[in-house]
């Protein structure tokens, strides 16, 4: 291998960006390879975007905490600007499971970061739009928030060509091919030799490591986003709030509000139109909730679908494949990965450049798992 290695990352998503900064900031040569004409095509131009430190398992409230001081001074460190607004993630919580949210907190605060737990009353009275019956309260994180996917992952590439970085679109990758010393890599009709390849493909990820002959548990699933019309008398912005019984969610876009909910029955793949009559049953479970959405209105033109990209246990792999340590994984965020951008770059970049990333404890993240019995635990706060 080279002195300064020379390393491809295959997608230009808000994954893909944040990876190629931090190892170009590092001084590695990277090369971006994309299959789209642009950035954030994929996954990342079809997030709802927001940002939350409230989940059951350590690493993640990690990942959000640096990953939210990164956003903060995204415009110092990147020069662009991240769009991040704390307004707050609300969890509805029902009455019966009060305990279990007791114990996320307080996983939640020993990570170093902010919960608060507001009761029913207090809850009606702060958001008056929510119907409070059969809730024990809420769960809010006041560091939780909204952000700009868009402008994250141009910013990152921006930056990181500024420092050399080479960004090839309309890139397909069709090969991965293992040589003496190193990797060639073909897309189109062209290829690149490098010492590591990083997966960052997103739901994409798992033909991607096919391409190496090896198997990655990421699946895409699809996700329905609705969209209302214009309510300029709902008081804005709204926290991004979770409906936990019903799996619900909605925040404020503008003067719009945005909502959806995931379909468990709905097999995977990559399903791309809007699944209309899932609105129905949406909207069924939502209005009991929240009222307001009956006069609302819709607007179909609005609407949007995008693909979670699963994983068995709902967490990332992100580290070096057990059989091709030169093929990187940086995918399967099952639908966390704008949220977790910035810590996934750095955690690569270290695992490519150092060998291995002591900041955060990665065994939940280890591609590895997959292939154990019995695997990482579960992260249990998936909308
Ligand atoms: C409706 C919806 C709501 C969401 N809400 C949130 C949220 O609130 N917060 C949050 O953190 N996350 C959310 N997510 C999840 C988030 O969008 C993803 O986790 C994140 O965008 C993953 O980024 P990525 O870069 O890994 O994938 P992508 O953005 O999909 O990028 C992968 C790229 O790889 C490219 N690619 C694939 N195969 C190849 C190939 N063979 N050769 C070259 N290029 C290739 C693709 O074209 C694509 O551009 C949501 C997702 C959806 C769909």
């Amino acid at each position: 291998m080279s002195a300064t290695p020379r390393i491809a990352v295959i997608g230009a998503g808000i994954i893909g960006a944040s990876v190629a900064w931090f190892l170009a900031g590092r001084g590695a040569r990277v090369v971006v390879l994309e299959r789209a004409d642009g950035p954030a095509t994929g996954s990342t131009g079809r997030s709802a975007a927001g940002l939350r430190h409230q989940f059951s398992l350590d690493v993640n409230v990690r990942f959000s905490r640096f990953s939210a001081q990164r956003y903060l001074r995204f415009r110092e460190e990147v020069g662009a600007h991240a769009g991040f607004e704390r307004v707050g993630y609300l969890f509805l919580v029902p009455a019966g499971a009060r305990e279990a949210w007791r114990e996320q907190a307080t996983t939640v605060r020993e990570a170093g970061a902010r919960v608060d737990w507001i009761d029913a009353a207090d809850l009606a009275r702060r958001w008056p739009y929510v119907s409070a019956v059969g809730l024990a309260g809420g769960s809010f994180g006041p560091d939780d928030g909204v952000l700009d996917p868009h402008a994250v992952t141009l910013g990152y590439l921006t930056s990181a060509r500024s420092v050399g970085t080479e960004v090839r679109f309309g890139a397909v990758v069709r090969a991965l091919e293992e040589r003496s010393g190193g990797v060639r890599v073909h897309h189109g009709d062209d290829h690149v030799d490098v010492d590591y390849v990083v997966n960052a493909a997103g739901p994409q990820a798992g033909a991607v490591a096919e391409l190496a002959g090896r198997p990655l548990p990421v699946v895409a699933s699809r996700r329905c986003v609705y969209a209302t019309g214009r309510l300029p008398d709902l008081p804005r912005p709204t926290p991004l709030v979770i409906d936990v019984a019903t799996g619900v969610w909605l925040r404020s876009e503008g003067e719009r509000v945005i909502f959806g909910r995931s379909n468990p029955d709905e097999a995977p793949g990559e399903h791309e139109a809007i699944d209309w009559a899932w609105l129905d049953e949406t909207l069924e479970v939502a209005l009991p909730r929240f009222p307001f959405l009956e006069a609302a209105g819709l607007d179909r033109r609005a609407c949007w679908s995008g693909h979670y990209e699963m994983t068995p246990d709902h967490l990332p792999a992100i580290g070096a494949d057990p059989e091709a340590p030169w093929l990187v994984h940086a995918a399967g965020f099952s639908g966390h990965g704008v949220q977790h951008a910035p810590a996934t770059g750095i955690a690569v970049a270290d695992i490519v450049l150092d060998g291995r990333c002591s900041r955060f404890d990665l065994s939940p993240f280890d591609p590895a798992r997959f292939g154990r019995h019995g695997g990482a635990p579960r992260e249990a706060a998936i909308v």
